[in-house]
């Protein structure tokens, strides 16, 4: 093929990015993709690819990612599948009061989150899905959470989640960011706000943190039962 100017016309749309988004979305996932299986999420290991070429594991099971998906808002999810099984990503638009609509599929660490959820859930099921519990219940998805908020600040060299579609630089998603995490573990549950260094508890910060309550769980969607952790 000749080299030449890339010209890439797209058609008109009623949905303003729609195309970036999409590309933004398939870059971002191969990406990760690529980077994960450098450290060992190979297919073996329960990865997701549509053609395992013979190297083990269960194909036709490569990410079907959505974007700007209509089942929601300020959020988005990634329902695993068993290897060999599709599994889907949601990807939605963030919206902030009246002035700011963002779309979550342009935000890389949004994106490297939702997809570690998938590798957390085939590696603690061996393939198999279901094995971490509902989103945001329970412990073990606490655990699915952190692992892919590590996964996503250690991509980016950055210690917050989601800083675009929260217009947030400094905590974005959660209620602080990673460095210097100072409050107890009783903040999980959001009763208590102890100081780690013993300090007076964080009273201000119950407050400060209310408008964006709506965007505080990157949730996921699992079902069937754990049966073969
Ligand atoms: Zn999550």
């Amino acid at each position: 093929m000749p080299e030449g100017p890339c010209v890439v016309t797209f058609p008109a749309s009623t949905l303003p990015d729609i195309y970036p988004g999409a590309v933004n979305l398939f870059y971002f996932n191969n990406l990760i993709h690529d980077y994960l299986y450098s450290i060992g999420f190979t297919e073996p290991l329960w990865n997701f690819q549509q053609d395992n070429f013979g190297n083990g594991g269960a194909g036709s099971d490569g990410i079907s990612a959505n974007l700007q998906d209509g089942s929601g808002t300020d959020n988005s999810n990634f329902s695993t599948s068993d290897d060999g099984s599709y599994p889907r990503m949601q990807m939605y638009i963030f919206t902030d009061g009246s002035f700011r609509r963002s779309d979550g599929s342009l935000d890389f660490a949004v994106v490297a989150h939702e997809h570690y959820h998938g590798v957390s859930t085939r590696s603690v099921g061996k393939g198999a899905s279901g094995c971490l519990g509902l989103g945001l219940v329970g412990e073990p998805s606490g655990q699915g959470e952190g692992w892919s908020d590590y996964n996503a600040i250690s991509l980016t060299d950055n210690d917050a989640v989601g800083e675009y579609v929260t217009g947030d630089f400094a905590r974005a998603i959660r209620r602080l960011p990673y460095t210097n995490y100072r409050w107890s573990y009783g903040s999980v549950n959001g009763t208590s706000l102890n100081r780690r260094d013993g300090g007076s508890p964080d009273i201000v910060a119950v407050v400060f943190r209310s408008r964006h309550t709506t965007r505080v769980s990157f949730g996921r969607r699992l079902c069937g039962t754990c049966a073969n952790c």
